[in-house]
């Protein structure tokens, strides 16, 4: 597979250290507030990715961290505790908070079928781990204190700007209007590992530690969380394109002067999901998550089907036009993938009919992860001069890694519709209904075996009563 590497500008071919496996870490939310629909753009992708891996036979390991502390409302080291505004804000703990939208994060993950990482760690479950890689910081000369917070000496590194994407004033993080400089940093780009001066006097989560009581800057929780999981070479780094400067670029600072050798081969950035008016963000206060789209009638895959017709690479532009495009032409294949499936009922189909129906698909993820191809190919596929069954084990297959659930969508719209079916089965199928509520399942049953007799099947699903033709 040739994969986009942020780090060398170019797409390359993409080779795990070790044959046959992948260390994998994606930058996790910061749980302060539900996660938008820009956010969810980069963990779908990710998931792609993630998939795709392995489904060229690669064993993943993935980890991701969850943000419940440090992280403050500018990447730098200024502005206000994110964590501490969400429970400001909710009258909550921080803790309380941090669990809510840890748990609302995965639910909107599970409706979005993105895979949970197989390791996922909350940052102030590894403070003693930063305390320990910040400690060896300090004695291999790359960190310093100054006014009592620990910082990253940026000018030890012989390459600071790794990603060379930013200009001298970019380098000046964390300085913005209506925000104090500084004072105590060597360095411009120079970072907090750990705070003891905390500007909070109510911040409510502090650890003991070698410098004083306080806790950690942002940066330096996934450079830990990876190492610890996944060892001192990591083959695939991701995030969004925002998490470039500063937070990856520290993270690589930090990782290489702790380890003494390059860290990470590969850095995957998704682009952002903006709206006419800009990028979404959460700190903004408005903006637009899974449930919201939920309650105005779109299926969330509906989301996931709009995201993977456009490349990764390029910035999406969300409006609600474009999602009812998304909705009528996933509907449409949806409906078209019924047809197939409904065709291939109880034939079945060569290995190599099926492979080579998929291989335009293979084409399309090995070129950059190219998912807007990879529809097409899909498309492709409905059209080709293929058997029914074959069809619907390749698309089957490729959904693995797309996970549009095209299969179950495709089954529920071959059921036939309400208007198909007869009067008569409908009101014993309503009968039957009735009967199994009052856990009468002698009479369920033997209503079961009149509609079959006129030709249907009843079935009861999360949906409710699904009445099939036989
Ligand atoms: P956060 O919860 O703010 O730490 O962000 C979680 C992830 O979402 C990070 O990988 C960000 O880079 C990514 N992200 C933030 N805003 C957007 C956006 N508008 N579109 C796509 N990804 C985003
Ligand atoms: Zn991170």
């Amino acid at each position: 597979m040739r994969i986009y590497n942020t780090l060398s500008h170019k797409v390359e071919e993409f080779v795990p250290r070790e044959a046959g496996k992948v260390g994998m870490y994606t930058c996790g939310p910061t749980v302060y507030h539900y996660a938008h629909i820009g956010n969810l753009r980069s963990y779908i992708m990710e998931d792609v990715l993630e998939k795709y891996l392995r489904f060229t036979g690669l064993d993943v390991k993935r980890v991701m961290n969850i943000t419940d502390v440090g992280h403050l409302t500018s990447d730098g080291d200024t502005g206000d505790d994110k964590m501490l505004k969400g429970a400001k804000r909710e009258h909550k703990s921080v803790m309380e908070i941090a669990q809510f939208y840890t748990d609302a994060f995965f639910a909107d993950c599970k409706k979005l079928n993105i895979k949970t990482p197989d390791v996922v760690v909350p940052a102030t479950t590894y403070v003693d781990e930063f305390i320990r890689v910040i400690s060896s910081l300090m004695d291999k000369g790359y960190a310093y204190e100054a006014g009592g917070n620990i910082y990253f000496d940026t000018s030890k590194t012989d390459n600071y700007n790794v990603f060379h994407n930013f200009t001298e004033d970019d380098l000046e993080v964390g300085v913005r209007e209506g925000v104090e400089e500084d004072t105590n940093k060597r360095n411009k780009a120079d970072f907090v590992l750990w705070f003891t001066k905390s500007k909070f006097d109510d911040q409510e989560l502090k650890w003991e530690s070698p410098w004083g009581v306080g806790y950690p800057g942002w940066h330096i929780e996934c450079s830990c969380i990876s190492m610890k999981n996944l060892g001192e070479y990591l083959d695939l780094h991701c995030g969004g394109v925002d998490n470039i400067f500063p937070h990856h670029t520290n993270e690589i600072a930090q990782s290489e002067a702790y380890l003494g050798h390059k860290w990470c081969n590969y850095w995957f950035h998704v682009h952002h999901l903006n709206t006419s008016s800009g990028k979404m963000s959460k700190s903004k206060g408005e903006f637009l998550t899974v449930s919201l789209l939920e309650e105005k009638g779109y299926d969330p895959l509906v989301y996931r089907f709009f995201c993977l017709q456009s490349h990764y690479r390029k910035g999406l532009v969300f409006t609600w036009e474009n999602l009812d495009n998304a909705k009528a032409a996933y509907n449409k294949l949806t409906a078209r993938i019924g047809k197939i499936v409904s065709d291939a009922k109880d034939t079945k189909a060569e290995p190599d009919e099926i492979s080579a129906l998929e291989e335009g698909f293979r084409a399309a993820m090995d070129d950059d992860l190219n998912t807007s191809n990879a529809m097409t190919a899909l498309y492709d596929i409905l059209k080709a001069e293929a058997s029914p069954a074959a069809k619907a084990a390749a698309i089957e297959n490729i959904d693995k890694v797309l996970s549009l659930g095209l299969i179950e969508a495709a089954k529920k719209s071959a059921e036939l519709s309400e208007d198909d079916i007869p009067e008569e089965v409908k009101a014993l199928a309503e009968e039957r209904a009735q009967a199994r509520k009052a856990k009468d399942f002698a009479k369920a049953d033997e209503l079961r075996d009149r509609i079959a007799a006129l030709g249907y099947t009843v079935k009861e699903t999360r949906q409710g009563t699904v009445i099939t033709k036989n």
